[in-house]
């Protein structure tokens, strides 16, 4: 039978569940927090964007080619959901002005969606969410420290220990050339066993052969970009690891680390978790000095890095930290709605976690209801619409009276009194 599709959500995307909403906030709110300490402020942009300006960008990367959601409006329009966050964010500073206000310009994202359609599996959804950090107009090694610094300190506020930084350059367009030749060379005469990817990206994109899961006998051999690398994408990445050494980040080189992106220049990094299996890269970046160009702006150095939060989160679960639950009702107010509601509403203005039962049961089912809550005091308002109030205190199993305007005050006391 056919699974419904009524009852069920879409292939590739998830719920989050109130439980599992406390982890999400608190990694936006660590996110938040040290892109604002490191002078980075936010932007959002929309969902989908023209298709032009993505599949512009990256015309021979697997993502573009075979993995975005395109469609139609009914306007007529060629539209895309965004696969990634860097090219929209770019439209966005372009469009808004924000590289005529001087350099640099330092922006991030934080959940921001990101669609691809390919196979689900642990932590790859076709709807997946994206904390990501861009500088522009800074060409030199320490944007790129910069960024590299605060992923490293974001992943450990968060509570990742098992992660580590891998670093590689892949040159830039004056160098890159005769890389590529290089590679192609290597390549060539191992075609054959290559699988199919690979032998397109052979013609199309001989970068990409490195990250081959399929062939990575083969790219262990492959010519290293470190060895193609000009006087000037030398002394770039040079000064990036003296600068990353003076600030204290660990890292190793990789040589088979490229990105899935064709903009990329020099310096491409990535942040790796020992504990997710095979997709191992929590999230990653670099330098991507062609790409305002390429969208019709001036020429404009960038770097960013982006890290997917669906990943960090079963790292962070495999790493066994958790986030505190929702703090638990403070005050319930039991009794008729028309009493219980508007005590409720008075605790709350004054800043109380308070409740009521709207579903006007018993008096002891409402007792139920609050211990279910967590609820620290039960007040019951007395019978007849009379001043008087008891309050009970559900863990020292004490009650008091008190006059209904006296309620929150001796509840605040309480809870003072108790460091609760
Ligand atoms: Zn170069
Ligand atoms: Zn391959």
């Amino acid at each position: 039978m056919k699974p419904s599709t009524v009852a069920s959500r879409p292939r590739g995307t998830e719920d989050v569940l109130p439980e599992a909403a406390v982890s999400w906030r608190r990694v936006e709110r660590i996110a938040a927090d040290i892109a604002a300490r490191y002078g980075f402020g936010e932007i959002r942009t929309p969902s989908f964007e023209y298709s032009e300006l993505v599949h512009h960008v990256g015309e021979t990367t697997d993502v573009v080619q075979k993995e975005t959601y395109d469609f139609t409006d009914r306007g007529g329009r060629a539209l895309t959901l965004r696969p990634e966050g860097t090219a929209p964010v770019v439209r966005a500073c372009l469009e808004g002005g924000l590289f005529a206000r001087g350099f640099p310009v330092k922006v991030y994202y934080v959940t921001l969606s990101a669609f691809r359609y390919e196979r689900p599996q642990a932590g790859r959804l076709r709807e997946h969410h994206q904390f990501g950090c861009e500088v522009f107009g800074a060409p030199g090694p320490a944007a790129d420290a910069e960024l590299m610094a605060l992923m490293a300190a974001f992943l450990a506020e968060a509570g990742i220990r098992r992660a580590s930084a891998r670093l590689n350059s892949i040159g830039c367009p004056a160098c890159r050339p005769a890389y590529r030749e290089a590679l192609v060379g290597y390549y060539a005469s191992r075609a054959d066993a290559l699988c199919g990817d690979c032998r397109r990206r052979l013609e199309q994109n001989p970068l990409r052969l490195l990250d081959c899961k399929v062939d990575r006998d083969a790219a262990l051999g492959a010519p290293h970009a470190l060895d193609h690398l000009c006087a000037d994408c030398s002394a770039h990445l040079a000064e990036l690891r003296a600068l990353l050494e003076a600030a204290g980040v660990p890292y190793s080189i990789d040589h088979l680390l490229v990105r899935g992106f064709d903009y990329y220049t020099r310096t491409v990094f990535e942040f790796v978790h020992g504990g997710i299996g095979a997709q191992a890269a929590l999230g990653g970046g670099g330098r991507y000095d062609g790409l305002v160009e390429a969208l019709g702006g001036p020429p404009t150095p960038a770097a960013g890095f982006a890290l997917g939060l669906e990943r960090l989160l079963l790292a962070l679960e495999q790493e066994g930290a958790v986030a505190e639950p929702d703090a638990p009702c403070q005050l319930f107010v039991a009794g008729p709605a028309a009493r219980a509601l508007p005590l409720a509403l008075e605790a709350r203005r004054a800043g109380l976690r308070a409740d009521f039962d709207p579903l006007g049961r018993s008096l002891k089912a409402q007792f139920r209801h609050a211990d279910r809550l967590g609820a620290r005091f039960v007040a019951v308002p007395e019978a007849g619409g009379g001043p008087a109030v008891t309050l009970r205190d559900m863990e020292a199993k004490t009650q008091q009276e008190v006059v209904h305007d006296a309620l929150v005050s001796a509840v605040r006391g309480a809870l003072a009194a108790r460091g609760g």
